[in-house]
Parts: C-alpha cells; structure tokens; sequence
C-alpha cells in the first residue's frame, strides 16, 4: 500500500536519532555527512553507516557562542546538535569546504564538540580540470586515512561495489522525482519524507523501500491536477512551508534542492579505479549554487525544467544568510521572467516558528497563478 510507505518514511524522516541508536545498536559505527557533497560512498564502503547532518529546526543558544548571528540557521544548527549531544554515539562529521559558513563549521566543531572527530573534506573550486579532480581525489584520501584512524579498512572492490549502490539510489531517486511529478495526489510533506529519509536509512535500505513504494504507485490512478510548481533552494524540509504548499493546492511536479535531487543527478561513472571514479563524479557534477560554474548552467536548467515538466510557476525558498544561493537569485529571477515563468520567493531558517509571511507571500502566488 502507497500509504504503509509514506508512514515507513515519515517515521524515518522524522526520528533520526531512533534510527542512529538502531544503528549504533547493531554494532555499526555511524559518520555524520554534513552539507552540502560528501564522499559517502568511500564512507559507506569502509564499513560506517554515513547519516546526513543538515541541523534541525530548533532555537539557537550555544551555537551563538561560536558564530555570529548572521551565518546560515543550517550551520548554526548543527553545531547546535552537536553540543547539545544530538549526535552523541557517532564516531565523526565529514564536512565539506563548499561554502564560506561550512569552512567555519569545522574550525569550530573541533573545540565545541570534542568527542566527535571532524574529518574536513576540501574541494577544490575548479573541479572540471584534470588537476582539479587530482585534488579532489587527493581530498578523499585524507578523509580515507582520517576514517582509517577510526577502524575503516580501504578496499577498491568495496568502494566499487559502493558505487553501485549508491548508482542504483540515484537511480530510483530520479525515479521517483519523475513519477511523483505525474501523482498531484503524493503531498508536499509526503515528497518531503521520502527525500529526507534518505539521509537516515543506509541506501541499501532507502533504495528497497523506494522501489516497493513506487512499484505500489505506479498501480494508483493519479490525482486529480493541482498548480504545479518547481521548488529551488538548499532545505525545504520545514513542516509549515510543505503544509502551506499542500493548502494552496501547489504540487511540486521537480525541485532543485540541495537537499533533495540535487544529490542525486550524477553518478559515479565505472572505472578501473574507483577513487579516481568518485573523483570524476564530482567534476561531472554541476546545476548547484555551491558547484563553481561561471556559466551559471544551473538557472537555464531551472527554467527549462519548469517548462518540461508543465510547471506554472518557480518557488525560489531562500535560506536566510546562504550567500551561495543568494548570489544566484537575480539571475534565475531575469531568467524566469524572460521566459515568462512567474517566480515567487519565500525566506525560511530553521530556527523560525512564524510562517505568516511565507503563508502570505504563497496565497498571493497561488491567486496569481490562477486567476
Ligand atoms: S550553502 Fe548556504 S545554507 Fe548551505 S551551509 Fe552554505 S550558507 Fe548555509
């Protein structure tokens, strides 16, 4: 049943201590990914579960203790978490340089949160060129002799097969972004769900129960049409924001989340070396505001997504103080408008509790795409 599913994902959504302690209780040794690319697969194939880490909507106290005010709620509340024991049992935090806030995150973690190893993984910003992914490869065997002091062993036909699971996720991920374009009848929350528990199952696990659920929708019939909308930005996982987008009757038919499928567009190719592999895979990598690319190909896919996928409109959701994003905005706004694709844009951080004004800024969006 589509709907037994959407419970398993909505529990694993919203409980991932429960299904760290599930881990941890089985012997297994959990390292936390943090924003916005990590290598997991190299994580996964020494022998630790990798469990995402974007924080958690909470108020922000001790983090303040390291960080100015006006850095990124996703940052602050992670090390919010960390402090307050949120992911006390993991045995480390992988966290990428992709962004000014994340290079922060790390400096700090390592005197706020002590007794969970931070392991830095450093990309370069050319990516594309060969010395770009020799960096980038060389970046990954720091974090492979960081996760070695932890008991990981590095075996290439482990990250080969890695690669394969994490292939197959991305798979059934695009999968289920393209179906679920086709169901107005799945919810905001519910899409929310089943992208968000990804960061708390392994993906041997998350791959299984996508399958099972898409199989069982494939036989529903569709619901009848809503507004259908592209949602861009780095977290749109706030319960409000999806309840606000499912009272306006607006279906998100393809996002450009970071959090979301923007995690899963490119795989790993097959190579004879599978570092090497992981490495290209980065470079391949693009559409992202925190991926270097002075073209910016990231706003043309927007629109031209929004387009294919019979979108009426683009949700640009801002996370507040993420300069990566808000540089981009101008852009996709002159990009939409000359393609004469309405655009609405709402600000969210995790620490807010009020969302009068993002309800306000939505209802008139939805009166506009309507009338
Ligand atoms: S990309 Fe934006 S939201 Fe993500 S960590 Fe950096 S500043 Fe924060």
């Amino acid at each position: 049943m589509v709907q037994d599913t959407l419970k398993k994902f909505h529990e694993a959504a919203t409980s991932p201590r429960k299904q760290m302690e599930k881990y941890l209780a089985e012997g297994k040794k959990v390292v936390l990914t943090a924003p916005v690319y990590t290598p997991e697969e190299l994580i996964h194939s020494m022998g630790f579960v990798p469990m995402g880490a974007w924080g958690a909507d909470m108020e922000l106290n001790r983090s303040k203790e390291y960080f100015p005010a006006f850095l990124c709620s996703i940052v602050q509340s992670i090390l919010e978490m960390g402090i307050k024991g949120g992911y006390k049992g993991a045995s480390a935090i992988v966290i990428p340089s992709l962004c000014d806030t994340l290079k922060t995150l790390g400096e700090n973690w390592k005197y706020a949160v002590e007794d969970i190893k931070f392991i830095p993984m450093t990309y370069p910003q050319n990516r594309k060129p060969d010395y770009g992914i020799a960096f980038t490869k060389a970046g990954y065997e720091r974090v492979m002799r960081d996760l070695e002091e932890l008991g990981g062993k590095y075996d290439p036909a482990a990250l080969s097969e890695s690669i394969k699971i994490y292939n197959k996720h991305n798979e059934v991920m695009r999968k289920a972004d393209e179906m679920l374009a086709a169901h107005p009848e799945i919810t905001a929350a519910e899409r929310s769900d089943i992208f968000k528990s990804a960061f708390f199952m392994t993906k041997e696990e998350h791959t299984a129960l996508v399958e099972e659920f898409l199989a069982e929708l494939d036989k529903q019939a569709a619901g009848a049409e809503k507004i259908g909308i592209v949602v861009s930005g780095i977290l749109t996982d706030a319960p409000q924001l999806n309840e606000i987008f499912d009272e306006f009757g607006m279906h998100i038919v393809a996002d450009d989340v970071a959090a979301q499928s923007r995690q899963y567009r490119t795989d790993a190719p097959e190579m004879d070396d599978p570092l090497q592999a992981l490495a290209v895979k980065f470079a391949n990598m693009d559409n992202c505001s925190v991926l270097y690319n002075v073209k910016k190909p990231r706003v043309q896919w927007i629109v031209d997504t929004a387009k294919a996928r019979g979108a009426k409109g683009v949700v640009v959701v801002m996370t507040k103080f993420c300069d990566p994003e808000e540089f981009d905005y101008v852009m996709i706004k002159k990009a939409c408008e000359k393609a004469d694709l309405p655009l609405a844009l709402v600000e969210v951080d995790r620490q807010m509790v009020h969302f009068e004004q993002v309800r306000t800024n939505l209802e008139t969006f939805r009166d506009m795409l309507t009338f």
